[in-house]
């Protein structure tokens, strides 16, 4: 083989090790806007939507749902799970104003659970609650608060989730239920619900190393696309780093949260 060939060759090698090299830094570029890729998405909101329109009161429905109003989120990202692979730290930005955390009812909140103890607190990237209980799989999940279904879903990993959208004098908060083992009966999106209407059985699906709750109480409307702190879940993930370093720690901020109970 020539020089000249070989001169060739080490240039073409060249150019697909550069080639290599840039596209390995567009990937990492979009990662960084994204967190984490490819998550599965069952929207049955259309579903739900057909169930709230057959019912003949819709008036609290036809409240709620019109912040479902051009409801679409072409990804799902399961977050703030502690042991999820690949987890990327985001950094605050810094582009909003400070302000303070929300004063609310705080009767309005109660646990999730019958019985129950905690065994993870807020912290950056884990804005949340974990929750376990002595009965496991046999405990039930309710909501936090009144307020209407708005989101049913599982993430890649298959952690069975649902969130609640609530409206406390006002103002929106979600709150999210993740790792349950298996959805209550007759549930749907747009789906009214009290703090005595179960969601679902306690388990561990999805990245979980145990039978528990994660629990995430955010001040935003998830799924909104006029809300634009969180209209998607990396919006909603974003947030809840950001708040938290504000000092709010989701349910623990709206009321004290015991290390153990017996009953809600
Ligand atoms: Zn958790």
């Amino acid at each position: 083989m020539g020089d000249f060939k070989r001169d060739i060759i080490k240039l073409i090698s060249l150019i697909f090790a550069v080639s290599a090299v840039t596209l390995q830094i567009i990937n990492n570029m979009q990662k960084e806007d994204n967190y984490d890729l490819s998550f599965e998405y069952i929207n049955i909101k259309d579903m739900a939507q057909t169930k709230v329109a057959n019912k003949s009161e819709t008036t609290t429905e036809d409240l709620m749902n019109s912040v479902f109003t051009g409801y679409t989120t072409p990804e799902i990202v399961e977050v703030s799970l502690p042991n999820a692979k690949g987890f990327q730290e985001v950094p605050f930005t810094g582009v909003r104003k400070i302000e303070k955390a929300p004063e609310v009812p705080k009767r309005v909140w109660y646990l999730p659970t019958e019985i129950g103890n905690v065994t993870q607190n807020p912290h950056y990237g884990h804005v949340a609650l974990d929750i376990t209980s002595p009965r496991g799989y046999n405990e039930l999940i309710f909501p936090v608060a009144n307020g209407v279904i708005s989101g049913i879903y599982r993430d890649n990993a298959g952690a069975l989730i649902v969130t609640v959208l609530h409206d406390i004098d006002g103002k929106k908060f979600t709150s999210q239920y993740v790792h349950l083992s298996s959805y209550a009966n007759g549930i749907y999106v747009g789906k009214p619900v009290t703090i005595n209407d179960c969601l679902g059985r306690m388990g561990s699906t999805g990245y979980s190393t145990g039978v528990h709750l994660h629990l995430a109480l955010l001040d935003c409307a998830l799924f909104d696309p006029n809300d634009p702190n969180c209209r998607d879940l990396n919006g909603f993930f974003r947030y809840a780093n950001y708040r938290l370093g504000q000092g709010y720690s989701g349910l623990g901020t709206m009321m004290a949260v015991p290390g153990n109970w017996t009953q809600r």
